[in-house]
Formats: structure tokens, C-alpha cells, sequence
């Protein structure tokens, strides 16, 4: 209930500071068909195509330049921001405000030329008669991780020598950085709950090929080739549907040259469409999907690990771990979230140590270490991005299964307690 009423009036608080546009998942726009998290005609051009690869064009001006990608968490946070720069700089003579979805096809190969491998990756480019050369990188982030203002942002671009914004009071409205709440990890999913749905194990699954999908098209040839073929290997090994097509990809892949990454690409994309058009079905990005990935994953493990698959025979739980923290650290998109996660990761947190520290249990650890995992990942998005509606994604509701938000089955302390015995 504390949890609750700290959350509600964070929520209040937000409300009044708010004049821009702000929220955990902005409005995407179409643009000459392509995703954009920028309105066509606003304060940031939309680059695309070839347009994307600057070091091919003479630019009058300098350029700051977002290079993101749709589905990235941190792009959408960052966007609001990223506006308010565009308007403080709307009119410039010298300074031109940009940005490129590197997850639309189209703009894959430049973005690959303009060595973009994070997202968001913030540049600023000097005009040149040989193509713009850049300048350098601007971090959206503090060093301690922390989103900076639009404001805070503008005082460093300037420190660095850019030409003064016409507009600078554009920064100064926006996002409450201050609002963060202490919400805790034990304290129950506040109100209205993230969802009341059953997600049925084919959705789910359905949901996780997308998720799968979108983690190889993060290929762009810096990753070794070989933990492609390990991603999409895991995946057949363990799959829950459908599974010969699964292997057929590893055939594909094997067989493919993996050196080069828009044929990979372009390989997981035909290979995508052997399954006819897959819409989302309760995800709204691919982030979400590749949770649902992780998800069924685990759970298949476990599955076979108690003996409920017909076709066991799949990892072993070291070989899951395994598959989760390479899977992230060279596919996860978001590159904020594949820090935290390997830190998390690293740090033992959320029970990861305890998976594998005995042989008992190992397949029931794995489970709960991802739940705790993907429930501390919702209450870092709530704390630090408060939404404007009072969504906690944490999952299951309170109302759903009030035993799983005791504090102590939340924060891993009584797993033997909760699981004693068979499944
Ligand atoms: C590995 C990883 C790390 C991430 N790290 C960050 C980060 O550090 N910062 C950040 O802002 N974003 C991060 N994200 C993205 C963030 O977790 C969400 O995916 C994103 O905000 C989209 O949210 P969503 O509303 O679709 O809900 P999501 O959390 O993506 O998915 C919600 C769905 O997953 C299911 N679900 C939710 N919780 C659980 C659970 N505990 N167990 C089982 N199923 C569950 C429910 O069915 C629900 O419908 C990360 C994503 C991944 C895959």
C-alpha cells in the first residue's frame, strides 16, 4: 500500500511538471514508409537511405545526429529529449538536428558504414567538401548512468564548442528527471497491475520467434559468427513448435556466409517468411518479445530438465545461462540494457549465482532468477521513467497471485520454501 501511494503521488507531481510530450513508449510515426520516433516536419529531420551514411555527403553546417532504432527503450526515452534539442536549434544557420532508425532496412548499410553499433549513438559532424567528418560522440547519459535533461545536454554541446542554440529556453521545460520514487523490489505491483492476461504457451512462443527474429537482424558482423550459429542452435534445440524449421535456419546459417552481415540479414528475413506475416499479439516491440523469448526458453529447459517435454534431450541449465548472457551481449539492441544486464549478470544479482551453485533445484533457480530478473528490469523502467498512466509491468498482478509478492520469494531468499519437491 505504501508502495502504492508514493507511486500515485510521484504520478500527480509528474503531471504538473509535464509541458512536453513524455512517456516510456512515444508515439512512433510513419514516414515514407518508415518507422520514425520523430514526427515528419517536426524540430529533427528524418534522415534515411543512403542519407543516413554522412560520411558520403557535403553537408553545409554542423551536424548533431541521433542514430537509434524503434525498438530500443532508450531511444524512446531519449526522443522527448532529442526534440527538445531539434527546437532549441529550429532555425539555426550552423547547426542542423537528425536523426536515423537504424532498424529500418533501408538504412541498415549506412548505419553499418557509420559504425553504429549502440543505440542511441548521439554525433555531431563537421560539414566537409569530402563528406562530414565527425567531431565527436555526445553520451545521453551521466557516468553514473543517469538520463541527462535536454538542458544539461545543451550546456555540454556548448562547453564543446557548438554554436549557441536560437532557442535554448526549448530545454528547459520536459521530463522531471527529480521524479524517480523509492519504489522496493518486495513491495506488490501497484495499481492497475501490469496486466490481467493469459498468455497462452503458442502465443507466447509466437511472440518469442519475433523476439528471436529481431535479435538476429541486430547481426551487423561485429559479433563472432559462431555465437549466431549458437543463438539460433539453442533456440532449435529447445523449441517448443514447428521445430524443423528451426533447424532448418541453423542449416541456412551454416551454410551462408557470415562475414557478411546484410546477407545474414537478408537470410533470417527469408527465413522469417516461411512462417507467412507475424503480427504481435500482445507485445508491442521486440524488446518484449525477446523477454518472451528468454522466457520460454527457461521454462523449456525446466520442462525437459523435470522430464514434461516428449522431446527432451534439451541444454542443460549451465548451457541456458550461458545462452541468456551471450544472447544479450551480442544481440540485445538496446545497449543501456545489455549494461545493466550484465552487470546484473555479473554482479550475482537477482539469485543468478545461487542457479547453478548446487545440483538441486538448478532447473527452478533458472526459472525464478529470470522472473526476479525481467520484475527488477519493469521496476528500474518504473522508477526511472515514471509513465504518465499508472502501469507497473511487473508481473504477475497482486490480484493474480498474491503469494508471489512476498518479499522474501521476491528477492530470492525462500526458494526452496515456495518449490519444495516436484514442480
Ligand atoms: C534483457 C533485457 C534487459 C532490459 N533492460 C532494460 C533496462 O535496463 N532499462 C530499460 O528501460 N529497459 C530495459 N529493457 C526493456 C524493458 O524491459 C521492456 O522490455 C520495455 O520497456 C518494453 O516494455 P513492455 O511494456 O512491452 O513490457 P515487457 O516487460 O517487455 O513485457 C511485458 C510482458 O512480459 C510478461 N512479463 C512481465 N514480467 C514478467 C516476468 N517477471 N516473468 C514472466 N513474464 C513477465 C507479461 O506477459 C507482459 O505482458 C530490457 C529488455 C531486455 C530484454
Amino acid at each position: 500500500m505504501g508502495g502504492r501511494l508514493i507511486l500515485c503521488s510521484a504520478l500527480l507531481l509528474r503531471a504538473e511538471a509535464e509541458t512536453v510530450e513524455w512517456s516510456p513508449r512515444p508515439p512512433i510515426y510513419e514516414h515514407l514508409g518508415q518507422k520514425s520516433l520523430y514526427p515528419p516536419d517536426g524540430t529533427v529531420d528524418l534522415l534515411s537511405g543512403s542519407h543516413c551514411d554522412l560520411s558520403k555527403r557535403s553537408l553545409g553546417r554542423t551536424w548533431l545526429v541521433e542514430f537509434y532504432h524503434s525498438s530500443c527503450p532508450h531511444c524512446w526515452y531519449f526522443a522527448p529529449v532529442f526534440r527538445q534539442l531539434g527546437a532549441a536549434y529550429r532555425g539555426s544557420e550552423s547547426v542542423h538536428v537528425a536523426a536515423c532508425n537504424c532498424m529500418e532496412k533501408e538504412n541498415q548499410k549506412a548505419c553499418d558504414a557509420m559504425q553504429i553499433y549502440r543505440y542511441p549513438t548521439v554525433q555531431v559532424f563537421q560539414a566537409g567538401e569530402e563528406g562530414a567528418k565527425k567531431l565527436f560522440e555526445v553520451s545521453h547519459t551521466d557516468k553514473d548512468g543517469r538520463a541527462k535533461s535536454a538542458a544539461q545536454l545543451l550546456a555540454w554541446l556548448e562547453e564543446h564548442k557548438l554554436p549557441k542554440p536560437l532557442h535554448p529556453e526549448a530545454t528547459e521545460q520536459g521530463a522531471d528527471f527529480a521524479a524517480a520514487t523509492a519504489l522496493a523490489p518486495g513491495a506488490p505491483p501497484g495499481r492497475p497491475g501490469w496486466s490481467w492476461e493469459y498468455h497462452a504457451e503458442d502465443e507466447r512462443w509466437a511472440e518469442a520467434h519475433l523476439g528471436l527474429i529481431a535479435l538476429l537482424k541486430s547481426y551487423n558482423g561485429r559479433q563472432p559468427p559462431a555465437s549466431l550459429l549458437r543463438v539460433a542452435s539453442f533456440v532449435a534445440q529447445n523449441c517448443l513448435h514447428g521445430c524443423d524449421r528451426y533447424h532448418l535456419l541453423v542449416e541456412r546459417l551454416h551454410s551462408a556466409d557470415l562475414r557478411d552481415a546484410t546477407t545474414v540479414r537478408e537470410e533470417v528475413e527469408r527465413w522469417g517468411q516461411l512462417f507467412g506475416r507475424r503480427k504481435h499479439l500482445f507485445c508491442k516491440d521486440e524488446t518484449c518479445a525477446v523477454w518472451q523469448l528468454f522466457h520460454v526458453m527457461a521454462g523449456s529447459v525446466a520442462a525437459a530438465q523435470f522430464g514434461l517435454r516428449v522431446n527432451s534431450g534439451g541444454a542443460t541449465v549451465a548451457e541456458a545461462m550461458d545462452f541468456f548472457r551471450q544472447t544479450v551481449d551480442h544481440f540485445l539492441f538496446c545497449g543501456p540494457c545489455r549494461e545493466h544486464f550484465l552487470n546484473a549478470y555479473e554482479g550475482c544479482s537477482y539469485g543468478r549465482c545461487e542457479v547453478l551453485a548446487s545440483k538441486q533445484d538448478q532447473a527452478k533457480r533458472l526459472v525464478l532468477w529470470l522472473w526476479r530478473l525481467h520484475n527488477g528490469v519493469s521496476l528500474r523502467v518504473l522508477r526511472e521513467h515514471p509513465p504518465k498512466e499508472a502501469v507497473d509491468r511487473r508481473w504477475p498482478t497482486y490480484r493474480d497471485c498474491p503469494g508471489c509478492w512476498n518479499p522474501r520469494v521476491v528477492t530470492g531468499e525462500v526458494i526452496e520454501e515456495v518449490l519444495p519437491g516436484a514442480p
